[in-house]
């Protein structure tokens, strides 16, 4: 069994400002330490389950977050940016039995996580995908589906974990923190560490086969700009159509072509 795990910063456990997010501010080292020790419960979590092999992708700003040393012998880890429109799942490929999520957290436009964004706090406000609005745990999850992997865990705020249960029932979560304006509630690092560790093994435990790929049969992506002129540079990638100042519009039936567009246009 392969196992993949996509890490990312700003949903691990006790997160609840920019500067603790900031790879350039001290801030930021105590949680890149909770998000190594978070990563590694999933990966013990997953050798207890059986998996042979692990690729954690480091998905956080520079992607150089994650202590190596700190994980089990059997991880390989991909730290920072290949440049491949997977992006945070950069790598992925169906020989992979699953995928698990850690420290993810809400899309940009919710209240649920003070650090809620949706690949850049800069540039988008609100991105949709066939008229939902979506994470980009969200956004990830049909990457996964497009190469046939099936999503096993998350960890990250309450709000994504309910979201997510939404659209896939059999998902096994571990909220590690509500948003509360600029704040977090957030529960203690080691129950999310032992709860993470429990969870995964849990996740790859179960009959991951009967696990559904959420897909659809045509891909309508709409992405709402903060400012105008970000949203006029991207109208010119090919097949987008500007239906608004600060809004492109773009379909296919492809979601590599989706991920490519992402990639381009929100930059
Ligand atoms: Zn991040």
């Amino acid at each position: 069994m392969k196992i993949y795990i996509s890490a990312d910063i700003e949903g691990c456990a006790g997160m609840a400002a920019p500067s603790e997010a900031n790879p350039e501010h001290s801030d930021i080292r105590y949680f890149q330490e909770q998000m190594t020790l978070e990563v590694n419960a999933a990966c013990e979590g997953a050798l207890a389950a059986g998996a042979t092999e692990i690729y954690v992708k480091d998905a956080h700003w520079t992607g150089r977050n994650i202590n190596p040393r700190r994980l089990p012998k059997q991880v390989r880890i991909i730290r920072g940016w290949t440049g491949h429109p997977f992006s945070m799942m950069a790598e992925l490929d169906r020989t992979f039995s699953g995928a698990v999520f850690i420290g993810y957290h809400d899309r940009a436009g919710s209240g649920g996580n003070p650090l809620a964004h949706t690949f850049s706090g800069r540039v988008v406000s609100e991105m949709r995908i066939n008229g939902v609005p979506v994470s980009e745990f969200h956004v990830n999850t049909f990457i996964a589906s497009s190469v046939s992997v099936p999503v096993l865990f998350l960890s990250g705020d309450q709000k994504l974990c309910d979201t997510a249960k939404r659209f896939h029932e059999t998902l096994e979560v571990v909220p590690t923190m509500t948003g509360i304006g600029a704040a977090t509630v957030s529960i203690h690092p080691d129950l999310a560490i032992d709860s993470i560790r429990a969870g995964v093994q849990r996740a790859c435990a179960g009959d991951i086969k009967r696990i559904p790929l959420p897909s659809a049969s045509a891909y309508a992506i709409e992405i709402d700009f903060k400012q105008p002129e970000g949203a006029y540079r991207s109208s010119f990638y090919p097949g987008v159509k500007q239906v608004s100042d600060t809004t492109l519009a773009y379909t296919s039936k492809d979601f590599f072509d989706i991920a490519t567009m992402i990639h381009y246009c929100v930059r």
